[in-house]
C-alpha cells in the first residue's frame, strides 16, 4: 500500500523551528539552469531548511545542474535525485515528463535534449521577433535574463523577466496573462519530441520515468486519456505525479485509480521554482517507500 500525507507550507522563509517538519520528498524542483530563480545550491539548502528527507533537481530538458547540486547535496547532507523535466507530446496533448535517475552519458538521452533545446531556441527567437512588434524587446534582452548562459534551458519565463525588467509588466504572472499565454498573437507553439519516444529513451538510459501533472486541466485544452497512460505504461512509464498543486481532487482521484490498475508508481512534487511561481516547496511530497523503489530501479544512485 503506498501511503501519502500531504503537506501544506504557507511561506518558505518561516522559520523551521515553528514549522511542521515536511516528511517525504519533493521531486520536482527547478533551478536557474532553467527556469526557477534559485541555484542548485539555494535549492538545497531551502529543502534542508524546511527538513525535507530529500529532494530532486528537475529542470527543462537538461541535466546541466546537477554537477552543482550535487556538490550542494553532499556539503549540506541532503539526500538528492537527480531528474529532468522533459517536455513531450503525444498526439496534440502537451505532456510533461521526469527522468530521473538516468545515465546522462547515454547517446539517446544526449540526442533528445540537444533537438529539444535547438526548437526551443528557434521558438524563443520568433515569439520575441513577434513580441518586438509591438514591445521594445531584444533577443538580447532575454539573454540578459539568463543566468547560466548556454546551459540554461531558455523558455517563455525568461522573455517575461525581460519585459518585467523594462518596466513594461508589473511581474511573471503579468506577462503570462498578456502576451505569451497560448492563446496570445505572440505565442509560438512548442515542437516536442513524441511521448512514446521519452519513455523509450529514459527506459534505455536506465532511468525512471514519470509522467509530471497528468492532470493539469489549465496547462492543456486536452489530458492525456486513460487509454493512453495505458499506452504509456505498456513502453515503461513508472509512474504518475499524482500529488500537485495543478491536478485537482478529481484528477487526483482519477490517476490514483490508473495508478493502481496500471501498478504505477505514485509521486508528488512541488514544481518549486524559488520566487519565479508562487508554489512552496514540500507542498507536495512522495514518500520514503516510493522513493527508495525509484531508487532501486534508477541507473545512477541518489547522493547522499
Ligand atoms: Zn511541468
Ligand atoms: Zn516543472
Amino acid at each position: 500500500m503506498i501511503w501519502y500525507e500531504e503537506i501544506t507550507i504557507e511561506s518558505m522563509s518561516l522559520p523551521k523551528t515553528s514549522h511542521t517538519i515536511a516528511q517525504g520528498w519533493d521531486l520536482h524542483c527547478h533551478s536557474v539552469y532553467s527556469d526557477g530563480t534559485a541555484t542548485p545550491e539555494q535549492m538545497v539548502q531551502t529543502a534542508a531548511s524546511l527538513g525535507l528527507d530529500g529532494i530532486a533537481l528537475a529542470d527543462h530538458d537538461t541535466s546541466a545542474g546537477w554537477a552543482d547540486a550535487v556538490r550542494a547535496a553532499r556539503s549540506n547532507h541532503m539526500p538528492l535525485i537527480r531528474g529532468t523535466e522533459i517536455t513531450a507530446d503525444m498526439d496534440g496533448v502537451c505532456v510533461h515528463m521526469l527522468g530521473l535517475l538516468y545515465d546522462p552519458e547515454n547517446e539517446s538521452v544526449q540526442q533528445l535534449f540537444a533537438t529539444t533545446r535547438q526548437h526551443r531556441i528557434e521558438r524563443m527567437q520568433q515569439m520575441v521577433r513577434n513580441l518586438a512588434v509591438d514591445f521594445p524587446i531584444t533577443w538580447q534582452d532575454v539573454l540578459d535574463m539568463v543566468r547560466e548562459g548556454e546551459q540554461t534551458t531558455i523558455g517563455r519565463p525568461h522573455i517575461a523577466d525581460a519585459l518585467v525588467a523594462k518596466g513594461l509588466f508589473p511581474n511573471r504572472s503579468a506577462v503570462f496573462r498578456n502576451t505569451v499565454n497560448r492563446a496570445s498573437k505572440y505565442y509560438v507553439p512548442i515542437i516536442s519530441p513524441d511521448a512514446r519516444q521519452v519513455v523509450q529513451v529514459i527506459g534505455q538510459a536506465g532511468g525512471v520515468s514519470i509522467i509530471a501533472h497528468p492532470g493539469a486541466i489549465g496547462r492543456n485544452a486536452r489530458l492525456l486519456s486513460d487509454e493512453q497512460i495505458a499506452q504509456l505504461a505498456h513502453l515503461g512509464l513508472d509512474g504518475l505525479e499524482v500529488h500537485h498543486r495543478d491536478n485537482n481532487a478529481e484528477q487526483q482521484q482519477r490517476l490514483t485509480s490508473i495508478a493502481h490498475h496500471l501498478d504505477l508508481l505514485i509521486t508528488g512534487g512541488s514544481d518549486w521554482h524559488g520566487t519565479g511561481k508562487p508554489n512552496h516547496m514540500g507542498e507536495h511530497v512522495t514518500d520514503e517507500q516510493t522513493v527508495q523503489e525509484i531508487i532501486r530501479r534508477g541507473a545512477i544512485g541518489v547522493i547522499k
